[in-house]
């Protein structure tokens, strides 16, 4: 089903890494080297949009790694081997400076105003200065914190060698920054945590997404999770949308936002600009749920 759900852009090569040591050593390495050149890894975006409108909202950041002989490699196969070795930090922080950097170069091209959401990694709450770098970045670029969005999973806002995490949120959102929970609803935070929490938004894992409306459990499920999110003031954002009556679904049960293949694949910056930076007179504008849905 990997096929299936999209995962075909990707070179998948986790029976790789699961034989001998060396071979992942290769790869770390390989990575270790692609990070210190930085000209094996992109950051691509994929939109975000109002489903009642198609209004364009945001774009999430998601890396990739053109790797010399093994092509694009997924992220849910190296993040987690820079996790392992020690490099998530400096990937992150990567990650952070290139989505920083392209946004202040979009601002002065004159693309929409919307945020760019990058993925967090619990080590770099753990290990590393994320707001000072955040700080540093931004000042350094002339970027807005509101432009810049986190997203966190349930997982790093639960793991407790981050220590206190609402502090940590409460600080960065009064400077400006939109927090999303990310993959919402794999994870094991209690709905006592997600009152408490400092955030702005749920990710709804396409896990649920993806068998609407058929599926009885994931429909219940969706249906809840939005009327919930909707009585804590928590804009929902529909992850994995690839199809009509998925839209239809989520749209009649409330869900303000998505992102999907439907409405755009992850793309790099330049396809990004080539698709959003029309000139006024032919305005590429984001799909109207009617036109989405055709
Ligand atoms: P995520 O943050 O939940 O990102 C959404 C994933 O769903 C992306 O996969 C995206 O390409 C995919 N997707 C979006 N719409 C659809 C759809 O309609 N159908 C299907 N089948 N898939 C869709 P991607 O880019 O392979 O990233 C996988 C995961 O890797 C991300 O999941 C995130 O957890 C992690 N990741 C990616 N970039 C970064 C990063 O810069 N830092 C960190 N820490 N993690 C990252
Ligand atoms: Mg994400
Ligand atoms: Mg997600
Ligand atoms: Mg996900």
């Amino acid at each position: 089903t990997a096929k299936r759900h999209g995962r075909n852009q990707h070179q998948r090569f986790r029976p790789a890494l699961d034989v001998a040591g060396d071979h992942q050593l290769g790869l770390v390495n390989a990575l270790r080297n692609a990070l210190a050149t930085g000209t094996q890894l992109e950051l691509h975006y994929q939109s975000q949009h109002r489903i009642d409108s198609g209004e364009l909202v945001g774009f999430e950041a998601l890396l990739r790694w053109r790797h010399p002989e093994l092509g694009m490699v997924s992220p849910a196969d190296f993040i987690p081997l820079a996790e392992r070795h020690g490099l998530m930090v400096s990937l992150g922080r990567w990650v952070i400076e290139q989505a920083v950097g392209q946004l202040a170069s979009w601002r002065r091209a004159g693309m929409p105003a919307v945020p760019v959401w990058v993925n967090i990694s619990a080590l770099q709450l753990i290990q590393g200065d994320l707001e000072a770098q955040l700080a540093a970045c931004l000042s350094e670029f002339k970027v807005p914190p509101r432009l810049l969005g986190l997203e966190l999973t349930e997982s790093v806002l639960l793991d407790e060698r981050a220590g206190d995490i609402y502090p940590r949120l409460s600080a960065l959102q009064e400077r400006g920054h939109q927090i999303a929970i990310d993959d919402f609803g794999t994870g094991y935070s209690s709905l006592s945590y997600l009152k408490r929490l400092p955030v702005d938004k749920l990710k709804l894992d396409r896990a649920f997404v993806r068998s609407l409306p058929e599926d009885q459990a994931d429909a219940a499920i969706v249906a809840a999770v939005l009327a919930m999110a909707e009585g804590l003031g928590l804009e929902v954002v529909a992850e994995g949308v690839e199809e009509k009556p998925q839209l239809e679904y989520l749209a009649s049960h409330g869900c303000p936002l998505v992102q999907g293949f439907m409405f755009s694949r992850p793309m790099s910056a330049a396809d990004v600009e080539a698709a959003w930076l029309a000139p006024p007179s032919a305005p590429p504008a984001s799909p109207t749920l009617e036109e989405a849905v055709q």
